[in-house]
């Protein structure tokens, strides 16, 4: 059966799979690469240690340099405990939106992505287009470097990136790292009568809290730099929004585990900052191992690279022909841009929908930019059969 279908059906087609990041998401992996081969279109999956859940990547047109990727995630945020008012695994249309959770971020984008990947198998194309599915990209973009490593490893490099996360068609070329840094500060139990002889794990969390809070305060009183100002805010943020530990109020805690959301601006190099970090943890650390040896406090990085806006970047003027966008952009959130940048690859953040609506009960997608999006990708594809 040769079934080709539209961006609106793939959609449908996509937002039925539950891939919720700590689900499976090789149901889709395979239904992409199921229709691509119906297609003609040959994809390699790329599973993950565990084969649990993969990435994918696919290619079309001839093998040379100079093509264009289309960059795009599976997974989805739960929807537990969310109020929806339709099925968040069915795609509900009203008012001119597509409601259903993903259709904002990203399976709008992935759903288009494939409908041109499809339609240039039967074009001339003089470039190559190139698609990357990730995995965990809500979960601390752990799938990207795979897919980028995929594409390196088996097509042409291209010359730009697009990552259609929802920026409203906005050409978007920065954005913060962001790092998941996770702690566990391990004290030592007596009753808190003997609180000279204990640890308390939580008190030396909050001593640590503390310090971050007085970051904060540092960091905003600073004039934000050239490259910090294109970004809202201008500054660094390094939030504690879980803090977990002790078990009653007259032992002293023998563990408290707490996290970090920290997100560097442009010029902020993460890696300094988990330095200072780790400097401040190690003050902190040997002052407990003074009372008990064995106490410890220990820190877990979980790490998500920054797009950095590139000097003249071939995949920021590719999006600005299409788009016709010239406006200067950048965002809060973070994306596998990052990951393809530090491959090497020029990338530029561009696809339809606004990431108010991501993560959302009633996520939806505006049908104005679901065209708005396949628009773009139809210019892409005429300016992919010239050289
Ligand atoms: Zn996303």
């Amino acid at each position: 059966m040769l079934d080709t279908l539209t961006a609106r059906q793939l959609l449908d087609h996509l937002v039925a799979f539950p891939t919720v990041s700590s689900d499976t998401n090789l149901p889709l992996i395979y239904f992409v690469r199921d229709y691509f081969a119906q297609h003609g279109i040959d994809s390699l999956i790329i599973p993950n240690e565990g084969g649990t859940k993969a990435g994918l990547v696919a290619q079309v047109g001839p093998n040379v340099v100079g093509g264009v990727a289309l960059s795009g995630h599976s997974d989805v945020v739960p929807v537990e405990g969310q109020d929806w008012s339709t099925d968040p695994w069915s795609v509900v249309e009203k008012e001119g939106r597509l409601y259903g959770r993903g259709t904002c971020d990203m399976k709008g984008f992935v759903a288009l992505a494939m409908v041109a990947l499809v339609k240039s198998k039967s074009m001339d194309l003089q470039r190559p287009i190139q698609f990357a599915l990730s995995r965990d990209e809500e979960v601390g973009l752990l799938g990207a470097p795979d897919v980028a490593q995929g594409l390196l490893e088996n097509f042409p490099k291209v010359a730009s990136i697009i990552v259609g996360e929802p920026t409203e068609m906005q050409v978007v070329t920065g954005h913060k790292s962001c790092d998941d840094v996770q702690f566990h500060v391990r004290g030592h139990e007596v009753h808190s009568s003997r609180l000279h002889e204990g640890v308390s794990a939580v008190m030396c969390a909050a001593r640590f809290v503390e310090w971050v809070r007085q970051q904060n305060i540092k960091i905003q009183a600073k004039t934000p730099s050239a490259t910090a100002a294109l970004f809202d805010p201008p500054f660094t943020t390094l939030h504690v929004g879980m803090i977990n530990g002790g078990t009653a109020h007259n032992i002293t805690a023998k563990d408290c585990y707490f996290s970090i959301d920290l997100r560097c601006v442009g010029d902020e190099r993460t890696e300094d900052w988990i330095a200072k970090i780790q400097n401040q943890v190690d003050i902190i650390e040997s002052e407990m191992q003074k009372v008990q040896p064995r106490a410890f406090f220990k820190m877990d990085v979980m790490c998500g690279p920054a797009v950095i806006p590139e000097r003249d970047g071939q995949a920021e003027a590719l999006a600005r022909r299409l788009t016709g966008d010239n406006g200067s952009h950048t965002v809060a959130y973070g994306t596998d841009g990052g990951h393809f940048q530090k491959q090497g690859f020029s990338v530029v953040i561009c696809g339809p929908g606004n990431i108010a609506q991501a993560h959302q009960p009633d996520e939806f997608i505006e049908l104005s930019e679901f065209d708005a999006g396949a628009q773009m990708l139809e210019r892409l594809l005429e300016s992919l059969q010239t050289n």
